[in-house]
């Protein structure tokens, strides 16, 4: 599991070298922020990061490098960072819902502020309002101070709603969609590779418990990689039933009765410090399902990479 856990450092160069070294399909994982419901600076949590949810998955066939970004808590900066760096004019941008963690590193998205970027931005119009009158009424005095209408890439923002909407294909990569159970709702999302060979699901936030638990393990079956709200231990949970989010310990059941590959352990509490999570909630989810890892900031993984290793086994 060593390999998998290694983590890289923000820089040019490892995109760079990805793209380079690709002669097949291939599918990487990079982790801008893995922290949910705030961003946290504390000392003991430097290994496993502060930042709020933000994951990429890059996809490449032929030197095509095809970048999906799934939420814009505050990991989304350094993501955006670097694609821009990579020479990305183009984003893909799928909410998974509208809470603050999600959402808080909009205000810190370079492209927003260019005029040589397009984006697209993937979710659910809810109560009454359009995907696009959210992002308004989040770009609005007395919130932010520029207006949404003052975007320098306003002309290239492109909403597309997903409400009801099974899947959706962008160029060749096919991304199907999974309602969960959190308060006003969220999506999962499984991303597959070109070939339609392995996939990715992120599933974040939910909390088990309902019917709905079986449509994820339908919906997770036999993915390479499954992310999953894992915000709390057993013992945490029983104080905050109700609240939205799930254990370490669902996530890795869920995972064992569905053949994922492996299941990474995300949104981790604004409490819980490195050692809690390695101690305690991952000790949780390998009794039950021994590929589960926690997921760190700015960790990459390769998809193809985690098979072998399993066959290797
Ligand atoms: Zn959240
Ligand atoms: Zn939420």
């Amino acid at each position: 599991m060593a390999q998998v856990h290694s983590r890289v450092k923000y820089q040019r160069k490892s995109n760079d070298s990805m793209k380079e070294n690709s002669t097949q399909t291939e599918q990487f994982v990079t982790f801008w922020g893995t922290r949910g419901t705030i961003p946290i600076t504390n000392e003991n949590m430097l290994k496993y990061g502060g930042n709020t949810s933000c994951v990429e998955v890059i996809s490449i066939k032929n030197n095509i490098n095809k970048s999906i970004i799934l939420d814009a808590g505050t990991g989304i900066i350094k993501c955006s960072e670097n694609a821009l760096l990579r020479g990305d004019r183009v984003f893909h941008l799928f909410m998974s819902h509208m809470h603050y963690d999600h959402i808080i590193g909009l205000t810190k998205f370079i492209p927003f502020f260019r005029e040589d970027c397009e984006i697209h931005i993937y979710g659910q119009a809810k109560f009454g309002n359009s995907l696009k009158e959210i992002f308004q009424r989040f770009f609005s005095a007395p919130f932010f101070p520029v207006e949404f209408f003052q975007l320098p890439a306003l002309n290239k923002i492109h909403f597309h709603e997903l409400n009801g909407i099974k899947n959706i294909q962008i160029d060749d990569i096919f991304v199907e969609i999974q309602p969960l159970n959190h308060p006003q709702e969220a999506l999962a999302y499984k991303i597959w590779d070109f070939n339609k060979i392995n996939c990715v699901v992120y599933a974040t936030d939910h909390e088990h418990g309902t019917r709905k638990d079986l449509e994820i393990e339908k919906f997770i079956k036999n993915s390479s990689l499954f992310i999953y709200d894992s915000t709390y231990s057993d013992s945490n949970y029983k104080n905050y039933i109700g609240w939205g989010h799930s254990t370490a310990a669902a996530g890795a059941t869920l995972a064992k009765n569905s053949g994922v590959k492996y299941y990474g352990i995300f949104h981790h509490d604004p409490a819980s410090t490195d050692e809690y999570l390695e101690t305690k909630i991952l000790v949780e989810a390998q009794s039950i399902f021994k590929n589960s890892f926690l997921t760190a900031e700015f960790q990459t993984i390769n998809i193809s990479e985690l098979n072998t290793l399993l066959t290797d086994k």
